[in-house]
């Protein structure tokens, strides 16, 4: 049996940013782990956007609320479990993805945490701990599985290299010409046809 390990947004989701900048106006919110590699630059520049216009938590989980998966991700999410272990490994956090939890059906997720005050300000964010999508691949081998891992970014790619095999979906032309390694898939047909691919090599 191996264990699936997929990102979150860009895979299943839509990324939940671009839907809070285009919510709010703030185009400045639309950048993501595809533009820019360094999470923690990333998540700095949100916080501070969102300090600067007085916006809190409550409008993001509006946003979020409002939101769905993408066409074709609860189906194929479905069928993945019904053949594979399935781990959700994301960078979002707990505080934003319970709306699409419920939609998908409350798979496993491992992810993060915001600080937020109680006037609804997001203060801060907390990294359940640094690389946890690699960390939570290799802790999954030490177990004796094996892995077969799939993300859009570059928060994924530590990810798909520690993984028995890693499987880019729907990938920016940067990430697909840095990484040029991974498989590329851009339907959930052809992810489909990946996963069963790579199972059957694993156990050849
Ligand atoms: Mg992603």
């Amino acid at each position: 049996m191996e264990i699936a390990c997929l990102d979150l947004e860009g895979v299943l989701i839509p990324e939940v940013w671009i839907g809070v900048a285009e919510k709010t106006g703030i185009d400045d919110l639309r950048a993501t782990t595809r533009d820019i590699p360094d999470y923690d630059a990333l998540m700095r520049q949100r916080l501070a956007i969102l300090k600067n216009n007085n916006l809190g938590i409550g409008i993001i989980q509006d946003v979020i609320g409002e939101m769905d998966p993408l066409d074709g991700a609860p189906e194929f999410l479905d069928w993945l479990r019904e053949n594979f272990q399935v781990v959700i490994l994301s960078d979002t956090f707990y505080e934003f993805a319970e709306p699409f939890m419920r939609k998908l059906g409350w798979p496993a997720l491992f992810c993060h945490h915001l600080d937020i005050a109680k006037d609804g300000r997001i203060t801060d964010y907390r990294l359940r701990m640094d690389d946890h999508k690699r960390e939570a691949v290799r802790a999954m081998q030490s177990l004796n599985f094996k892995t077969i891992a799939t993300g859009d970014s570059y928060n994924d790619t530590n990810m798909l290299a520690e993984a028995d095999c890693g499987i880019l979906f729907r990938a920016p032309d940067n990430v697909i010409a840095e990484f040029p390694d991974f498989q590329v898939t851009n339907s959930f047909d052809e992810l489909q046809a990946a996963f069963i691919a790579a199972s059957q090599a694993l156990r050849d």
